[in-house]
């Protein structure tokens, strides 16, 4: 870490209290302009990409957004050691360690009863094109899982725990306390098991007597045709795993989708700009536009204005859970023709001096209109 890191705020060009609508619309205005599609061979635009990339995952995201707010870069830096709680960014743009676990927590929450593993939550950016098309992704995260050297009591091999003596395996204990309306009896955790109900004599060596290990697992995951930014991918049952019979807790994927410099998304609908010539305004023409699966041949007709929007059914976003797809709409804008020669500037004057009222209705109707 040599180079002096920008603030983050700074890097969007935003106020330390924008709100997250305000995040992602200055995100969403920089990655275009800088996007390494539209500056190819361009290290500074691409540096500056990573940047506003980086920016964007940790000030979108309210816990890391927090932590940076407390610790600044520190947060996110491992050699920093603030202890923040997690480690850098992989390629994938997303938080391994970003475990929510209170499994080591306090005795409080210790039960007899079964408790559901935790969910995991991991943040995945996709470029606009992985999640219009889809994508497999290699989603490495941390889960809590059971120690396979005790199987989850937490003794070492070959001893078992015991039944705690103090509260008889229940994990509560009766309190009796006197008041002035008489002897009150409640109940609390037992002190001596920790609610577990069980007592551990010689913990188990891996897991440290806790029966439960903080793993490090990689899962291939298909990311479905047609996700969009802001939707959530949940595999049930690969989170943490759970206690006393409880069942596990999900991973759940949030998704990041980067813009596409020519492609603007919306829903399943799918808008862009295509510059057309004057002649070809004019004339009509058959013309070449964009779409999702490569260049189309459209036929603009005769007399098109600038501005004009038209749809191609079908053309858009596939639909998650469903046959369908969205449209594509696509809007003409006449280029004015710059740097003419001397001899353009001719033909066009001879051109426009042959033109009538009858080829200009709306300029010749202006004031008409105002002079009643
Ligand atoms: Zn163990
Ligand atoms: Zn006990």
């Amino acid at each position: 870490m040599a180079q002096e890191k920008r603030d983050y705020y700074e890097v969007l060009g935003v106020q330390k209290n924008a709100s997250e609508d305000d995040i992602k619309k200055a995100y969403r205005k920089l990655a275009k302009q800088y996007h390494p599609d539209v500056n190819p061979g361009d290290k500074d635009a691409e540096q500056k990409f990573k940047e506003i990339n980086e920016a964007y995952e940790v000030l979108s995201d309210p816990d890391k957004r927090s932590k940076y707010d407390q610790y600044g870069h520190d947060a996110f830096d491992p050699s920093a050691g603030a202890g923040a709680g997690f480690g850098g960014f992989g390629d994938f743009g997303f938080d391994i360690s970003d475990l929510f676990s209170n499994f080591f927590g306090g005795g409080s929450s210790r039960r007899n009863g079964p408790i559901r593993g935790d969910d995991v939550n991991v943040r995945l950016t996709l470029s606009f094109e992985e999640a219009v098309f889809g994508v497999k992704k290699e989603i490495n995260y941390n889960r809590v899982q059971k120690c396979s050297e005790c199987g989850g009591t937490g003794a070492e091999k070959g001893t078992s725990p015991k039944t705690c003596p103090t509260c008889g395996g229940k994990g509560q204990v009766r309190v009796q306390t006197r008041t002035p309306l008489g002897v009150m009896q409640t109940t609390k955790t037992c002190d001596n098991c920790r609610g577990t109900g069980k007592i551990v004599e010689k913990p188990c060596a891996a897991c440290r007597g806790n029966g439960y290990v903080r793993v490090s697992k990689k899962l291939e995951v298909n990311i479905p045709a047609g996700i969009d930014d802001g939707q959530t991918v949940a595999l049930r049952g690969q989170g943490s795993d759970g206690r006393n019979g409880g069942g596990p807790g999900d991973l759940n994927i949030y998704v990041n989708v980067r813009p596409h410099p020519i492609f603007e998304r919306e829903g399943n609908d799918i808008y862009c700009e295509v510059p057309i010539t004057y002649a070809e305004a004019t004339l009509g023409a058959e013309i070449e536009i964009p779409t999702l699966e490569g260049k189309e041949k459209y036929t603009v007709p005769e007399g098109t204005q600038t501005g004009t929007t038209f749809t191609l059914r079908q053309k858009g976003v596939k639909y998650v859970n469903s046959k369908g797809r969205g449209n594509l709409h696509f809007t003409v804008n006449v280029e004015v023709p710059k740097n003419l020669s001397a001899a353009q500037k001719e033909l066009l004057k001879k051109f426009a001096d042959s033109c009538g009222e009858n080829n200009y209705s709306k300029k010749s109707k202006l004031f008409r209109k105002l002079f009643k």
